[in-house]
């Protein structure tokens, strides 16, 4: 089932990620923190009373050192008025109205959708009278908000989950989607070149799903008897015709994609080599636990077997948070090697929807005990006890020991290695849990 999206927007320092910290419930943490990568905080799920939604703050997206396209006020404005269903429009309620301001509410007054006006940092009541000023952005009645101290912000949830409720959202035209693969990666890396390779002559079941914008770019195909859902992301941004800040824009709109995906497929233009928003994508599919894939393309490009190397090896380097990935090298424009993409989805797929029997993983456990890797803290020994795995689509592994609080980084490491070796989980992440038993 897709959440629906509540897009935060606002020039910097009005407040949005205190407000979107706010909201959000905190990340319980089953994702085991990912070496190399940041976490990113600005997308987040929440619900209240009952209602289920996705939280984005569009200021919060970093681009690495891009800084032609950071926080650009319209990009975020449009992106958050095309990639969500509701949009907070967030403004400072100590500094009044800028020209920044300004810039956003001529662009959101344009939108279909629900547009709350949100007038934070009014941590007393007795500055209500202020309020009036913001009137002049056209955006109907301001709500005014103390992020930092809470005011305000039961009532404005009441109201944005009325209209959520009344949202209709899209939903699958058919009962099975089959496997959800993402195609990201940066512009020009050959997205949509891949994606007609891979639909080209495939059985189509349905494409532009439900018509909307949003899902516009879904094609639903058979390939090989099976089901697939292809998401490519390039394709809005040649409707939205956002040429400088596509970077920023198309990052929004990956980060929708991989949230429904089973698989990402990772389209790196060979090239031009690994770029931090592809790390950044990386990571956030990882976190998000998907499977994935990694594609080199344009490796029509590539001349002779040093270069091949040369690429293979950094991508190795720089990626190795992401190391289950496979990595397979193609040409979307001669067709060379794409075939192969569909066995490697299939792989990655198998292995993020599998269950391991427990007897398996625990014969498993007393073979890697032997080996005498532990952690100890004074007399106190860690003892793994017993495993299971407690969830799949990425399969999770909830470990029983003495002393959870014991376990580090370098053991979940060990464990991870171990587990890697002795089962077939190429192209998935996997989590851990620890809980007591004595
Ligand atoms: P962002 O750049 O829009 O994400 O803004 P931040 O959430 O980082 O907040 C910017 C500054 O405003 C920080 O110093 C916050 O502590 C402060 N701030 C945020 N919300 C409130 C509020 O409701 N009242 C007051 N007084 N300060 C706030
Ligand atoms: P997108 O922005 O990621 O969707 O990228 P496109 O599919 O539009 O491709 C960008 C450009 O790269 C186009 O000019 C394509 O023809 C070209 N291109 C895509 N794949 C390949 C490839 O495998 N080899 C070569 N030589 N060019 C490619």
């Amino acid at each position: 089932m897709p959440l629906p999206i509540v897009a935060v927007v606002g020039r910097p320092n009005v407040g949005k990620s205190t407000f979107v910290n706010r909201i959000a419930q905190a990340d319980e943490a089953i994702v085991h923190e990912m070496r190399g990568v940041t976490r990113d905080r600005s997308y987040h799920e929440a619900d209240w009373n009952g209602v289920d939604f996705k939280l984005i703050d569009t200021g919060g997206i970093e681009m690495g050192d891009d800084d032609a396209f950071q926080g650009s006020i319209r990009v975020q404005a449009l992106a958050g008025a095309d990639e969500s269903d509701v949009v907070v429009f967030l403004v400072d309620g100590k500094t009044g109205i800028n020209a920044d301001d300004e810039v956003v509410a001529r662009i959101l007054r344009r939108t279909a959708k629900p547009v709350f006006l949100v007038v934070n940092k009014m941590d007393t009541p007795n500055r209500l009278d202020e309020m009036y000023e913001f009137y002049q952005l056209g955006l109907g009645d301001p709500w005014p908000v103390s992020a930092m101290h809470g005011h305000g912000t039961g009532d404005l949830l009441d109201a944005i989950v009325e209209k959520l409720r009344c949202i209709e959202l899209p939903q699958d035209v058919d009962d099975d989607p089959g496997i959800n693969v993402a195609i990201i990666g940066r512009p020009n890396a050959g997205k949509s070149s891949l994606t007609n390779r891979l639909t080209a002559g495939e059985r189509s079941i349905v494409s532009d799903v439900a018509g909307t914008t949003r899902d516009a770019i879904d094609t639903v195909i058979e390939h090989d008897g099976r089901r697939y859902t292809i998401v490519d992301t390039a394709g809005l941004r040649r409707k939205a015709q956002i040429d400088q800040d596509v970077e920023y824009y198309g990052f929004v709109r990956a980060m929708r994609a991989i949230d429904r995906a089973d698989v990402a497929l990772l389209v790196i233009d060979s090239t031009l080599g690994l770029t931090d928003q592809d790390q950044r994508v990386a990571g956030f599919a990882a976190e998000r636990g998907c499977a994935m894939v990694i594609v080199l393309n344009k490796w029509d490009l590539v001349e002779g077997p040093e270069a091949k190397a040369e690429i293979r090896e950094r991508i190795a380097d720089r990626m190795t948070f992401v190391g289950y990935a496979p990595v397979l090298a193609v040409s979307a424009l001669t067709g060379k090697k794409v075939d192969r993409i569909w066995e490697a989805i299939d792989e990655a797929y198998g292995n993020f929807s599998q269950t391991i029997p427990t007897n398996k993983l625990n014969t498993w456990l007393a073979a890697i005990r032997e080996t005498g890797h532990t952690v100890t803290q004074g007399k106190a020994i860690l003892r793994v006890k017993y495993v299971t795995q407690t969830a799949s689509c990425p399969p999770q592994f909830t470990f029983f020991a003495n002393r959870p609080d014991l376990v580090n980084d370098n053991y979940e490491r060990f464990l991870e290695n171990r587990l890697r070796e002795s089962f077939d989980l190429v192209g998935t992440p996997i989590r851990f849990k620890f809980k007591k038993k004595d």
